[in-house]
């Protein structure tokens, strides 16, 4: 039998009603064998996640403000879902005891941790799985960071003879048994973790959404769903501003090669977005994975005759950058030109010593700042060794009257950089998702 690990996010764990999907889908498949839960997140848009409510309650307690009111929005939200699934667990007792703790001074990150804590001990009774406590089986060192050697082996130690478990997802423990969370967000990480250490087929992700879209669902009506993707153009995606998942959050079954499906706890039968790793045939030649884009950005753009033959210029204009603490994002070269792209929240107050840095070492000719500008990255394996790509996308830009400023294409042949003036990014972004897509 094959080995499947289901995270699922807090609005799949919201309340009864979506506590009884989670059950059909696991036990839909025996293979559902590891499932790590949320946090209950929102039931609709002005509704409060459990995980926020438990740090307000940890900020009231360390003020010495009474936080009753706060905790008895939590305690009513898990007693009803409790009821409501006719489970036996005594979750007012295991309430009583967080509430003592938050009151007796207990760290932030075990405060906050309890949320997902007491979702697993609820799923695993509604399911019929173990309890695995995550804190037994993801490790953080003594300096608080996630230590993955020592997780692998207590993961595969410790569920070698469990054959199906519940473990909560967000946190770990420290050698001295500190509870310790990840950044917000967290359970994706713990599914990634299970997954690599169990050795698992698959890592599905569950969430409110059939997978990742195309682009931007505010700019473009109603984009298609990404079916595959590979974990390459997913990082491209993502670095240009895509919401898809966390670099961070997916390191583990990155580097194990292992597949992640990103699926719908509302429609179940919706195939949602397969992340494979890199390699794997994902798209038709002539066809596109995504595009994503970001604003706020400055480009900088130095003339100077015959600057392909100073040596060192390139390094010079680095380190000046680098003195003032700033990382560009690309650095586009023309025989005597050279750009550099730098995100504005770098260059905050620093642009005036930068350029005169710049003109004092480096003596250019000329020395222009284009403030404004958008970047749009169109990514896609199906780019790649593919003739008429970059006709298509710059044709369908030139009719849209769009003037791109800048061009940039890794050797890597999936993915183009444009750049664009801010006021047309939207449109930019629109005209490239309808030259390519039906
Ligand atoms: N409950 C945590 C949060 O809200 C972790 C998670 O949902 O993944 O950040």
């Amino acid at each position: 039998m094959g080995i499947k690990v289901a995270k699922f996010g807090g609005t799949s764990l919201a309340d009864a009603g979506q506590f009884r999907k989670v059950q059909s889908i696991v036990l839909a498949d025996e293979e559902r064998r590891y499932i790590v839960p949320s946090a209950p997140g929102k039931r609709h848009s002005s509704d409060q996640k459990i995980t926020d409510l438990l740090y307000l309650c940890h900020a009231h307690a360390k003020e010495g403000v009474p936080f009753d009111e706060v905790f008895d929005i939590i305690s009513n939200r898990y007693i009803e879902i409790v009821e409501e699934l006719g489970l036996t667990i005594d979750i007012s007792a295991y309430l009583a005891d967080i509430k003592e703790k938050i009151a007796g001074g207990y760290s932030e990150d075990y405060v906050a941790s309890r949320g997902e804590y007491l979702n697993g001990l609820i799923l695993a009774e509604l399911l019929g799985y173990d309890f695995v406590d995550a804190a037994e089986i993801i490790c953080f060192n003594e300096a608080g960071i996630f230590d993955q050697e020592k997780t692998d082996e207590v993961i595969r130690e410790r569920l070698a003879d469990c054959e199906r478990a519940v473990i909560p997802g967000f946190y770990g423990s420290r050698p001295n048994g500190a509870i310790q969370t990840f950044s917000r967000g967290g359970s994706d990480i713990t599914g990634a973790i299970v997954a690599r250490g169990v050795g698992a087929d698959i890592y599905e992700n569950w969430t409110d959404v059939s997978g990742f879209l195309m682009a931007d669902p505010r700019i473009v009506n109603n984009p298609k769903p990404i079916e595959r993707i590979t974990y390459r153009e997913l990082r491209e995606l993502a670095y240009m501003g895509a919401n898809v998942l966390h670099e961070d959050s997916i390191f583990p079954v990155r580097q194990a090669g292992i597949p992640i499906n990103i699926k719908n706890t509302n429609d179940p039968e919706a195939a949602g977005t397969l992340i494979v790793p890199n390699g794997v045939e994902t798209a038709k030649p002539g066809t596109i994975t995504g595009i994503a884009g970001r604003k706020d950005f400055t480009v900088i753009a130095l003339e100077k005759t015959l600057m392909n033959s100073e040596l060192g210029f390139g390094r010079k204009l680095l380190s000046i950058i680098e003195s003032h603490g700033i990382s560009f994002e690309h650095m586009p070269t023309g025989i005597d030109s050279i750009c550099l792209v730098i995100s504005d929240d770098q260059l905050e107050g620093k642009l005036d010593s930068i350029i005169e840095d710049i003109k004092h070492q480096l003596k250019p000719d000329a020395i222009n700042v284009y403030p404004n500008m958008a970047m749009i990255a169109t990514v896609g394996q199906g780019m790649s060794r593919t003739p008429g790509i970059a006709a298509k996308l710059f044709g369908a830009l030139g009719e849209a009257g769009i003037n791109v400023r800048m061009i940039d294409q890794g050797s890597s042949e999936i993915n183009i950089i444009i750049g664009v003036e801010t006021e047309d990014f939207e449109k930019a972004i629109r005209a490239i998702y309808w030259a390519f897509v039906e």
